[in-house]
């Protein structure tokens, strides 16, 4: 694909989006909901682009590690369609927006059986149930060995502490995952579901790593190096569009008002976008709005989008 950028263009963008989102420093506050990511440092920005040969650019003040927290959910998504088809999983998790935030338990009880897609917890629990292997550590390993690929990163693992952590504390998960059991969404074991599920979002992931995930799929799945195919077409097609209804939960509509490029936020601190034949990015920032989302990343993409031209609608 035609590079439509120069690295300079990109380089000067990611520098004055960092510079711009770092204004925001102070403005958010760190999830107090998962006691294990509140003690991240505020001032940490990092915003990260790569294109869709394989560059990755990075600005910020931060090349480290978080925690991918529901950026994962896309992974956990697609290695469910892999281990038990789309008709079963979308049978288990439907595909329109929720409007409401990530852990909310009422649509269960009040509006739906089953969650209303794959990008709030609900749903990606409910992939979970669908990956198969003969045990949690097998399944579990399909999946890493997955993220690793869209990463560019086969060292990726998760990190106990946090993974424990969630078990101990996500007592709305918990209520989701019995309530979608007493619903039928799943049968089996939903302590293995909430773990599976745990350690996707405990995920150690760098901002470079995310953004070459968002240029797998902002290049209808080829993987961007190589060329070679990582993702069907049709499911990054499906994904991209879960992103823009439903990947910021309850303010997903600001958010393509505000951005309008695909993406996906965790309440690590990280964001996933994908701008489609474009480039992926990836930025992260630990500081949280009241939705779960990134403020500092927010505020990157923000500037992202309109320096180069991504918005798509
Ligand atoms: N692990 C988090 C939770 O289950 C993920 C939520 C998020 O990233 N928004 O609450």
């Amino acid at each position: 694909m035609l590079m439509q950028y120069t690295p300079g263009q990109i380089r000067q963008a990611l520098e004055e989006a960092y510079q711009y989102a770092a204004q925001w420093v102070g403005k958010g506050q760190l999830p107090d909901f998962i006691p294990a990511l509140d003690h991240e440092d505020p001032g940490r920005i990092s915003v990260c682009a790569t294109d869709l040969e394989g560059n990755t650019y990075t600005a910020g003040s931060y090349q480290g590690r978080f925690s991918m927290q529901s950026i994962s959910k896309i992974i956990l998504l697609e290695q469910a369609i892999r281990d038990s088809g789309e008709d079963v999983v979308f049978s288990r998790v439907g595909v329109e927006p929720s409007g409401t935030s990530f852990h909310s338990v009422y649509r269960l009880e009040l509006v739906e059986k089953v969650p209303a897609n794959p990008l709030i917890n609900p749903g990606a629990i409910a992939s979970a149930s669908c990956l198969t292997g003969r045990d949690k550590e097998e399944k579990y390993q399909k999946f890493r060995a997955l993220a690793g690929q869209l990463l560019d990163n086969p060292q990726v693992d998760y990190d106990p502490a946090v993974c424990d952590c969630e078990m101990k504390t996500g007592h709305r998960n918990r209520a989701l995952a019995s309530m979608m059991l007493h619903n039928g969404v799943f049968t089996g074991d939903p302590e293995e579901y909430l773990e599976l599920y745990y350690r996707g979002c405990a995920l150690r992931v760098t901002a470079a790593e995310v953004s070459y995930f968002g240029a797998v799929l902002a290049g209808d799945g080829l993987c961007p190096k190589t060329g070679r195919r990582l993702l069907e077409a049709d499911r990054c097609r499906m994904y991209r569009a879960l992103m823009a209804t439903c990947g910021m939960y309850d303010t997903t509509g600001r958010y393509a008002i505000q951005v309008g490029i695909p993406g996906k936020s965790g309440s690590g601190g990280g964001i996933l976008a994908a701008a489609r034949g474009k480039m992926g990015l990836g930025v992260y920032g630990p500081e949280l709005d009241g939705h779960g989302n990134s403020v500092c990343g927010m505020k990157a993409l923000e500037y992202l989008s309109r320096a180069l031209d991504l918005r798509v609608y």
